[in-house]
C-alpha cells in the first residue's frame, strides 16, 4: 500500500525490551511495541485504521463519529489538515452545541473540522441507514465517505493486520488495550502459528467479543487467529480512573521513562502486570504489549 505522502510513516514501529521485576521476577519478558512513534500526529492504531479509508474516499470529504474526548475524531482531523480533504465530525451530545469546546473538539475545529452535534438518542441510532441518512443531510456531508465510530470498519481492520505481521516471531502473548477492537480484530489475524492476542476492553459492557467476531467476519470471512478478551480491566468505563490505576501509571512512567496513555494504555499495562502476578502468564512467555499511544 501506498501511504500518502504527509501520512509516511515510521513503519515497522520499533520493539523494545524493558525490564521491569514485576516481569522478571517471574520468568516473563516484556516488550512494548511502540505504535505511539508511528506519526507524529495520526498516533499508532489510528493512523494503520485511518489510511486505508483515506485511499478508500479518493479525496471526498470524510465524515465519521466519536464522543468529545475521541482521538478517533482528532486523528481524522489532523489526516484532514495534512492531506487538504473536508472533514465532518458528529459528535455524541447535543447539549455540546453552545458551549465552549474542551481541547479535544477545539483541535479538530482548528484543524478544519466541521463539528456537527447530534442528541444521544440519534447518536444511538447512526447505524440504522435512515438515521444516518438524516444526520448525514444535516450535516451538509450527503455525499461524504463515512466512517464509522472509532474508525473500524473492514478497511480499517485488514490495515491492522500488518501490526500483526510485524510482531510475527517476536512474541507469545501480544496485549493491546480495546475500544472498538477493530485493532485487535485485525491483529489477530496478522499474527503467526503459535501466537495468540489478548484484548484489554478500557469500556464496561462485556459486548465487545460478538463485537470483533463481526469485524473479522466482515473483514476475512470469518474468525482468525487465537484472540481472547480479559473483560476485568475497564476501572468502571471508557475515561473513567481510580486512585490505583493513577498511582500505578505515573510509577510505570518513572520505572521506564515514557509517558503512559490514560484512556487506553494504563488499563493495557496495568492487567498485565495483574496478570502476570497472578501467575496467569506463564514463566518463560514472552509478552509484546502494544503502545497505542
Ligand atoms: C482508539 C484507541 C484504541 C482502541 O482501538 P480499537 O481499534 O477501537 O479497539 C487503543 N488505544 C488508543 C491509544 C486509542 O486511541
Amino acid at each position: 500500500m501506498t501511504s500518502p505522502d504527509p501520512l509516511t510513516a515510521r513503519l515497522p514501529s520499533p520493539l523494545q525490551e524493558v525490564r521491569d521485576d514485576r516481569f522478571d521476577r517471574r520468568g516473563v519478558r516484556l516488550l512494548l511495541k511502540r505504535d505511539d512513534l508511528i506519526h507524529p500526529e495520526l498516533i499508532g492504531n489510528k493512523w494503520r485504521k485511518l489510511v486505508p479509508n483515506i485511499e478508500a474516499a479518493g479525496g471526498r470529504a470524510l465524515v465519521t463519529f466519536g464522543g468529545a474526548y475521541s482521538n478517533h475524531l482528532r486523528a481524522t482531523a489532523a489526516a484532514g489538515r495534512l492531506l487538504g480533504f473536508p472533514t465532518v465530525g458528529v459528535v455524541r451530545g447535543q447539549e455540546l452545541a453552545g458551549r465552549t469546546l474542551n481541547p479535544s473538539l477545539t483541535r479538530c475545529a482548528a484543524d478544519g473540522m466541521r463539528l456537527h452535534f447530534v442528541d444521544r438518542a440519534t447518536y444511538r441510532r447512526k447505524s440504522e441507514p435512515e438515521t444516518l441518512a438524516g444526520i448525514l443531510r444535516a450535516a451538509g456531508a450527503g455525499d461524504a465517505y463515512v466512517v464509522p465510530e472509532g474508525g473500524s470498519n473492514t478497511a480499517a481492520v485488514r490495515g491492522c493486520r500488518a501490526l500483526g505481521e510485524e510482531l510475527r516471531g517476536r512474541a507469545d502473548v501480544v496485549a493491546i488495550a480495546c475500544g472498538t477492537g477493530g485493532t485487535l480484530a485485525g491483529l489477530a489475524a496478522g499474527l503467526g502459528a503459535g501466537q495468540r492476542a489478548l484484548g484489554v476492553p478500557v469500556l464496561k459492557g462485556g459486548f465487545l467479543e460478538a463485537g470483533i467476531r463481526g469485524l473479522q467476519e466482515g473483514a476475512f470471512g470469518g474468525r482468525r487467529g487465537e484472540w481472547s478478551l480479559d473483560e476485568r480491566f475497564h476501572f468502571g468505563g471508557y475515561a473513567r480512573t481510580t486512585p490505583e490505576l493513577e498511582a500505578f501509571a505515573q510509577d510505570f512512567e518513572e520505572r521506564h521513562g515514557l509517558l503512559v496513555e490514560r484512556l487506553y494504555v494504563a488499563k493495557l499495562l496495568y492487567g498485565l502486570v495483574s496478570l502476570v502476578e497472578e501467575g496467569a502468564i506463564a514463566g518463560g512467555t514472552t509478552v509484546a504489549a502494544v503502545m497505542t499511544a
